[in-house]
């Protein structure tokens, strides 16, 4: 090809005339379809408000010259930083919950630090309280007026363990005289590792620890634990992080290290829902071990959010890419080949099975942390069941992510090697929904 059409201008003309040519040849129309994806019309409209907001907010969106792709990890960092600031700033003053969540999901599908970031917060730190939580616990440590520069991690991961939590070593000791619990990494092994936010960021953790009381250990339990002053960042009494540097993906987000030395925090710090202990000392156990693991089944379940996200991301590039490269006898479009047929379309299958799959997943769970308050009976009952099922679509799901990315990757040859192109960074960010939240060997485990 040559002369005039072979100008920036002509190139990119044909290109959008593909685009615009298979988009008219669709049986169906595309306008439904997209309602149908984003769960109805108003959820939609939502969406799209919170993607035209976003991109028009230049503490979120990117800029032409400061392109994630191109910024060095410290400027990455503040950008993320920034981003959550403004993210969190727009849902308080979100006209309803349906513009909050638009937000939320707008923001997760812009940039993978950012969308972790929040997540850790809201579906990690908030969602732990809540479920492991009494009332008035939930409402002491959650008020409505919940002050901004709070900022919660989930603190389980141990530098020795994760994958086995009982063999976990961070105790808490019960100090009946004080009525106060004193929280120590005890060992090296013990450090709390990988922890998101607790790089240079997050002020309160939640944190799962050995229970150690009258001499008498009694498993494990989750504790609020205050990391940095909300006032200026410092480190409190008795704890040291640090960041764990440089990463695979996510590079926006500040995994660190957390190391506690007889940290103190009142008796009623331990979340109590499920297990209890009274001033004297006396426990209650749990009246079932999985409860104090609930927090990650909405967890794995998000995996397939992440399908959904991130996945989709790349499969609409590398079809997109198809539409648009020529290439062989006669310049064909290169989607039209039977192998890139044949790769591609089981992926575009793929995402609306694994979307379909977290709708009635979340459904379910939803039902089930109602039934968590109102028929304890039946939470208890149906806790193993979806135990197993969401640590087997996290497993099974996200393995399948890791083929669907490789498969775009190579689906635009060359150019996906480009950063600018995205899937490779979709990779390297994707790597942790394997392994995170439980990684997939250890979770088929827990099916059979
Ligand atoms: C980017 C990132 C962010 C993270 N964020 C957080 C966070 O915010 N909070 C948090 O608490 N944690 C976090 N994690 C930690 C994550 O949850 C753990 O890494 C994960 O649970 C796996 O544990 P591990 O690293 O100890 O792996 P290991 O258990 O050491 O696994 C190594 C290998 O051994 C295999 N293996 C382990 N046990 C068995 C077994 N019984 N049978 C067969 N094979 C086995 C595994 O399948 C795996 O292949 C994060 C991790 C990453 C990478």
């Amino acid at each position: 090809m040559g002369g005039d059409k072979n100008t920036v201008d002509a190139l990119t003309q044909r290109s959008m005339a593909d685009i615009a040519s298979e988009r008219a040849a669709t049986s169906f129309p595309i306008g439904v379809l997209s309602v149908y994806v984003d769960r109805g019309r108003e959820r939609h409209e939502a969406r799209k408000a919170a993607h035209s907001l976003i991109a028009r907010d230049s503490a979120i969106a990117f800029s032409a010259d400061a392109s994630p792709f191109d910024l060095a990890r410290k400027q990455l960092r503040e950008k993320t930083n920034a981003q959550v600031q403004r993210v969190r700033h727009l849902r308080r003053h979100a006209k309803d919950a349906l513009s909050r969540d638009a937000l939320a999901l707008a923001a997760c599908e812009l940039s993978e630090s950012l969308g972790m970031k929040l997540y850790v917060h809201d579906a990690l730190y908030v969602a732990s309280i809540n479920l492991f939580g009494t009332p008035e616990q939930i409402a002491h440590f959650l008020p409505l007026d919940l002050d901004p520069r709070v900022n919660g991690c989930f603190a389980m991961t141990e530098l020795g363990h994760s994958s086995s939590l009982q063999d976990l070593e961070t105790t808490a000791t019960y100090i009946p005289e004080t009525r106060e619990w004193s929280i120590t990494s005890p060992t090296i092994t013990s450090t709390k590792w990988w922890i998101g936010g607790a790089g240079g960021t997050a002020t309160h953790a939640v944190m799962v620890s050995q229970t150690s009381i009258k001499g008498t250990s009694y498993g494990l339990a989750w504790f609020i634990v205050q990391l940095r002053s909300i006032e200026d960042g410092r480190l409190l009494p008795g704890v040291v992080c640090g960041d764990v540097g440089a990463k695979a993906g996510r590079n926006g987000l500040d995994n660190g290290w957390i190391q506690l030395t007889g940290v103190r925090v009142p008796l009623n710090n331990m979340l109590m829902k499920w297990m209890q202990v009274d001033e004297e000392g006396n426990v209650s156990p749990p009246p079932h071990p999985a409860v104090m693991y609930a927090t990650l089944i909405p967890e794995r379940i998000s995996s397939l959010t992440g399908i959904k996200i991130l996945v989709a991301q790349s499969v609409t590039i590398a079809c997109r890419y198809g539409v648009t490269r020529r290439q062989g006898p006669g310049n064909p479009q290169i989607i039209d080949f039977q192998a890139q047929t044949v790769n591609m379309l089981p992926l575009v299958a793929g995402i609306y099975v694994y979307m379909n799959t977290e709708k009635r997943m979340e459904a379910r769970w939803n039902r089930l942390q109602i039934a968590a308050t109102e028929d304890p009976d039946t939470y208890l009952k149906e806790l193993p069941d979806i135990h197993c099922i969401s640590a087997g679509l996290k497993a099974v799901g996200t393995w399948w992510g890791s083929h669907a990315f490789e498969t775009c990757r190579r689906a635009c040859g060359g150019h996906a090697y480009s950063s600018y192109n995205a899937i490779a960074g979709h990779i390297d960010d994707w790597g942790v929904f394997t392994t995170g939240g439980g990684d997939n060997f250890a979770l088929m485990q827990q099916l059979s």
